[in-house]
Parts: C-alpha cells; structure tokens; sequence
C-alpha cells in the first residue's frame, strides 16, 4: 500500500480565483457571488506560483468549494465542472507564458476539485437541502482523503472564509494546519499562506523569534501603520530569502519569528525598524520605534 500522503485543501473563489471583484457581467444569470461561468475563471496573482511551490514541496492540492448557486437554480453541476475545469487548466504546471491559455489536456497542479452544488434555502431538488459535503461539513474532505490517499493530521486547509477552516476540523486537520486568508493580516493570499505552509517544515532550532516595541504609546493600533509594517516585513523577507514564519503585531509591538539564527533576525529586525520609522517620520514626524537599540 502507497504511503498517505500530505494535502494542501484549497477553498476555490477568493482564493484561487477572483469572484468579489468581478465585473457586473459575471452575475448576469446567477446570485452575486455564484461563479458557473468558467468565462470569468481568473486567477488571483500569486496563485500560480504560490501552488507550484506547494507540489514541489511535495503537497497534494486539492479544491474544495460549495456551489451553492446549483440549489439557488443559477446552473447545472455541469457548470461547475466547468469552472473547475477551466481553474485547473489555469493552475497548469508549465514554466512559461502559455501557462494562461487554458488547455484541459495539461496536467494540473490541482489533484481533483470536490463540489457541493447544496444550499438549504435552495429550490432546486435533490440540492436544496443541508449536506454533509457543504462546507462546513468534512464530507468533501473525507472523500478526498480514501479516495486519493491522503494524510489528513499533516494536511492543511486554506480559505477566506471560517466555514473553509471548519470543514477542515471537522474532518480531523489539526486547527493549527488552518490558514485564515483576510487583508491586513500576516496571510491576506496564497503566496501567505504558502510560506506558513513551507516554513512549518523548518526545524525550531534553526528559527529566532524577536520582538520590536514601540517607542510609546500604541502606534500600530493606527491600521495604515499596522499594514505597512507587514508589509514592509514582508518585502524584506522576499528581498532577502529569509523565511518570515510568523508575524504577529499588538498594539505597541510586532513580534516576528524567522528561519535563520539570531544575528541574522537582529539584521531583518534592524531593516525593518530603519524603513517603517521612516515612513513614520515622513508620515507624521514621529518615529515608530526606539532608535538606539
Ligand atoms: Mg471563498
């Protein structure tokens, strides 16, 4: 028997593909929000390349998302096969521009799509009724994980909704493995989430976590100083290649935890005091943070 192997399980709209920002048009014969138009399959930037480092590290990726436009009556299940479809051809593992032009017949990095056409207050039988596979139910994952193999307690779910990291709890992924996307939190997309998922394999020897406070008051209580201080993490992680593990940000302080030993966390800390007290000091003549240590 083959081993079990680990999973990345994905929500589909909103963090694969775009559906809040679509235009008007995409809503034409569906409820807002109802994606069974693979015309309007586009990918969210990043995704691409966020999931191509995920099967290289050896995940398994797999979507799982509720449809419920099916019991609204917005379209068949067919229609969201297509969606799937089109989104898997999209998620192609070529290295090159071409990667953009939907082809059904290239390998995907996307395993297998599980749907749940269900909604309660749906009319359209045998779907307008609860589920066990709409989410937050485990049913889509548990099928998953017989029918492909997987290792549910080293799996992970990715979503931008609760009800996404439910379901993966309810099937028995540990609520660590769980990853929240939401903006002006250290995981607004996949390429986030990636990192948190890649990082979680480094060895806790080789990871320093240090602390920045603030040099009075509560200044990241301010949203825009918040958001630009994971940013500007964030971009000195990218630019360096030092893996940014976790950031968490209070009132008066952000503690971030690095892969790399303590002299190379001092350095990352220091750029990031120097870059965010200048744009403090730009912004509003005050520095964020102590600037004599
Ligand atoms: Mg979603």
């Amino acid at each position: 028997m083959r081993p079990l192997r680990p999973a990345v399980f994905l929500d589909r709209d909103d963090t694969l593909n775009v559906n809040a920002e679509l235009p008007p048009e995409a809503w034409a014969h569906t409820k807002e929000g109802d994606l069974l138009n693979p015309a309007f399959v586009r990918l969210i930037p990043g995704a691409l390349e966020a999931c191509r480092r995920l099967t290289d590290a050896g995940y398994v990726l797999v979507i799982i998302t509720n449809q419920g436009g099916v019991a609204r009556g917005g379209g068949a299940p067919r229609d969201i096969d297509a969606c799937n479809t089109a989104l898997r051809a999209l998620l192609s593992p070529a290295d090159d521009d071409s990667a953009n032009i939907p082809d059904p017949f290239r390998a995907s990095l996307v395993t297998a799509c599980y749907s749940a056409p269900h909604h309660p207050s749906g009319d359209v039988h045998p779907f307008n009724n609860e589920h066990h596979w709409r989410k937050p139910g485990p049913g889509m994952i548990e099928s998953a994980a017989r029918e492909l193999g997987l290792d549910i307690p080293r799996s992970w779910m990715v979503g931008d909704k609760q009800r996404d990291l439910d379901a993966a709890t309810n099937a028995g992924i540990p609520p660590t493995r769980t990853i929240l996307l939401a903006p002006a939190t250290p995981t607004p997309d996949l390429t986030a989430a990636a990192d948190r998922v890649l990082a979680s394999a480094i060895d806790p020897a080789q990871t320093t976590r240090l602390t920045l406070r603030a040099a009075s008051g509560a200044p990241l209580a301010d949203e825009r100083a918040r958001e630009t201080v994971i940013a500007t993490a964030r971009a000195i992680a990218e630019r360096t290649g030092v893996r940014l593990i976790e950031l968490d940000t209070a009132a008066d302080s952000v503690t971030i935890t690095l892969a790399t030993h303590r002299l190379g966390a001092l350095g990352f800390l220091a750029e990031l005091r120097r870059l965010t007290n200048a744009w403090a000091r730009a912004r509003s003549g005050a520095a964020l943070w102590p600037t004599d240590r």
